[in-house]
C-alpha cells in the first residue's frame, strides 16, 4: 500500500468512528469461518426456555438476580463494599467485564462524596477513559455549565451546594458503542450499592440508559424526563429526576430548554427539602 493510499484508509477509518488501535495486526472479519461439523441429534443440548429480555432488565433492576457467579459475582461483591472506596477497589479487582479488556483506566466517580445530589450517566467516553474520571469531556464542560446555573459544582465545599458523578457503566466501551444489556448488568450491582453506601438526598439519571436501569422502566427518556420516580434500595427510598443527557443536548441544542426545565425543578426540589 503507497502512503497516500494508508493515510486515506486512516482517515476513513477515523470518519467511521474508529479511534483507537485494537490489534497491531489485522484481522479480515469478512472471511466466513468454515462450517462447523454438524453436532449428531442426540447430542444436541435443549434449547433454552425464551425469557423476555424486558423481565431480565426488570429482575435485574430490582438486584433480583445476580448477572455472574464465583470470583466474577459483581452482586456478592458490590454486597461485601461498605465505603464508596471499597467498591472502586472491588471494580479494580472485577475482571468480568469485557469492557475493563479495552478500557484504559476504570472510571468510576468525581465529584464530592458528601454531595446531596448524586448525578448517574451512562458510560466514559474518550476523554473519561484517559482521565480515569466521568464527565470530563464536551458533554461534561456542559454538564458542568448547567450545574453552575443552579448553584451546584462537582466542586462545591459544601454537600448543599456540590454533586457526586457516577456512570451505570465503568469502562469505555471501544468506539463509544451503546454498552450491551450483559455489561450494564453486571455493572449495575455496584451502582445500585454506591447509591446505597452514598444515600444522597436527590438522584438524578441522564439520558435513558442510567434512568431504565434504576427505576425499571423501558419508555423512551423524552417520556421520562421531567419527572420525579422513587428509586428504592437498602430500606432507603430516594426521589429520582430523569433528564436528557448533555450529549444529547450537544446534538440537539434545541432541546437545551427541556432540560433546562428539569434543572429547575432539581433547584426547587433542594429548596423545597431544606425547609
Ligand atoms: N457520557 C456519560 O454518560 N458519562 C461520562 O462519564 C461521559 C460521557
Amino acid at each position: 500500500m503507497k502512503a497516500w493510499e494508508a493515510s486515506a484508509a486512516i482517515e476513513w477509518l477515523v470518519e467511521m468512528g474508529a479511534d483507537e488501535i485494537i490489534g497491531s495486526e489485522p484481522v479480515n472479519r469478512l472471511i466466513l469461518p468454515p462450517p462447523a461439523a454438524k453436532a449428531p441429534e442426540a447430542a444436541r443440548p435443549a434449547a433454552p426456555a425464551i425469557v423476555r429480555p424486558s423481565t431480565i432488565i426488570a429482575q435485574y433492576s430490582n438486584g433480583a438476580l445476580a448477572p455472574n457467579s464465583g470470583a466474577h459475582d459483581s452482586t456478592a461483591m458490590a454486597a461485601e463494599c461498605s465505603t464508596l472506596a471499597e467498591i472502586e477497589q472491588a471494580l479494580m479487582r472485577f475482571d468480568a467485564c469485557p469492557l475493563k479488556k479495552t478500557a484504559t483506566n476504570l472510571c468510576f466517580a468525581d465529584g464530592n462524596p458528601e454531595a446531596q445530589v448524586m448525578l448517574i450517566g451512562e458510560a466514559p467516553g474518550r476523554d473519561e477513559d484517559i482521565q480515569g474520571k466521568p464527565f470530563v469531556g464536551r458533554s461534561g464542560q456542559l454538564l458542568d455549565r448547567m450545574l453552575a446555573a443552579i448553584g451546584l459544582s462537582r466542586h462545591g465545599h459544601t454537600p448543599e451546594e456540590s454533586v457526586y458523578i457516577s456512570n451505570v457503566i465503568f469502562w469505555r466501551p471501544p468506539g463509544n458503542r451503546t454498552p450491551t444489556d450483559q455489561e450494564t448488568l453486571m455493572c449495575l450491582p455496584f451502582v445500585r450499592r454506591a447509591i446505597e453506601i452514598k444515600r444522597p438526598r436527590l438522584l438524578v439519571c441522564l439520558g435513558a440508559t442510567p434512568t431504565q436501569r434504576l427505576i425499571g422502566r423501558s419508555e423512551g427518556i423524552l417520556k421520562l424526563r421531567g419527572s420525579w420516580f422513587d428509586f428504592s434500595s437498602g430500606g432507603a427510598t430516594i426521589p429520582l429526576l430523569a433528564t436528557l443527557h448533555p450529549a444529547y443536548l450537544l446534538r440537539q441544542p434545541a432541546q437545551k430548554r427541556l432540560a433546562w426545565r428539569d434543572f429547575l425543578s432539581l433547584k426547587q426540589k433542594l429548596k423545597a427539602d431544606a425547609h
